[in-house]
């Protein structure tokens, strides 16, 4: 017999209840990026594109050094960039991008970054999940960026519909149940926890904490599915998500999760 399907008001319940979960296993938050000023910020989040910020922090520092701010950015030589950022991929494409960033930058702000998401958005090279990224940790105004993480994470938790794919819409949908002052620490908390236990290859379901309540463990476990109440086999059954949880792996997977929002 087929799972009665979730009211909205059950839903939104589930995900503070699940939520307040993972602020319990992941304790504290932080951007993953390094940097001192929204201007750096703003260039490391366009450099993040396509890459780990772990890379990205290994060429910001003499990147900064080169050229501390949108001034000196905008007057750069792009040979100059391209061998600074030239471990990144697409390091032409981004040297570009971030000297037009600068340059923008230079004419239209004098120099500073905006503080609004249609401000942020017109710039070359900054998108909505650039923008939140700005807004939530360089100004501590409500941004909740939506990276691949996020999208998987809160598909499989079903924080929203299956169908709703896109960035924008799961932004509304996922933001339209957390307080605004949440938003930033929430997106963090789910790339993290996408990083380190909801991971898209292998998903640690068996010492997940919140594998109780997730729809989508019996996907992974060969146990009976949330959604529909039947018993089906794993569609990626790895060694790790079929092993028997242990004290010491859960302890693990906390400590690589409390690893990732430390210091990167
Ligand atoms: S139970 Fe599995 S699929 Fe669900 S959130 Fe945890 S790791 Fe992800």
């Amino acid at each position: 017999m087929a799972a009665k399907r979730e009211s909205k008001r059950a839903r939104a319940t589930r995900m503070r209840r699940e939520y307040d979960q993972l602020c319990e296993f992941i304790p504290v938050t932080k951007c993953q990026l390094d940097y001192r000023t929204p201007f750096e910020l703003i260039v490391a989040t366009v450099l993040s594109a396509q890459t780990t910020d772990r890379r990205v922090n290994g060429v910001t520092p003499e990147l900064f050094a080169r050229y501390p701010d949108a001034d000196a950015l905008a007057r750069a030589n792009i040979a100059d960039v391209e061998s600074i950022i030239r471990v990144l991929g697409f390091y032409r494409m981004k040297s570009k991008h971030i000297i037009e960033l600068a340059q923008a930058l230079v004419t239209r702000f004098g120099g500073t970054v905006p503080q609004t998401m249609e401000e942020l958005t017109s710039l070359p090279g900054v998108g909505r999940k650039t923008a939140n990224v700005v807004l939530g940790n360089a100004f501590h105004s409500p941004g909740f960026p939506v990276d691949t993480h996020v999208i998987r994470v809160t598909g499989r938790l079903g924080w929203r519909d299956a169908d709703e794919t896109a960035p924008e819409a799961i932004e509304r949908d996922v933001t339209a149940v957390f307080p605004p002052r949440e938003w930033t620490d929430l997106s963090h908390r789910l790339i993290i926890f996408g990083r380190t236990v909801c991971t898209a290859r292998a998903p640690q379901c068996a010492w997940c904490p919140l594998n109780d309540s997730c729809p989508s463990a019996g996907d992974f476990l060969d146990l009976p599915s949330a959604r529909t109440g039947t018993r089906r086999p794993a569609k990626r059954r790895t060694t790790k998500t079929t092993a028997k949880p242990t004290r010491a792996a859960a302890s693990r997977t906390r400590k690589t999760a409390a690893d990732d929002a430390g210091a990167r």
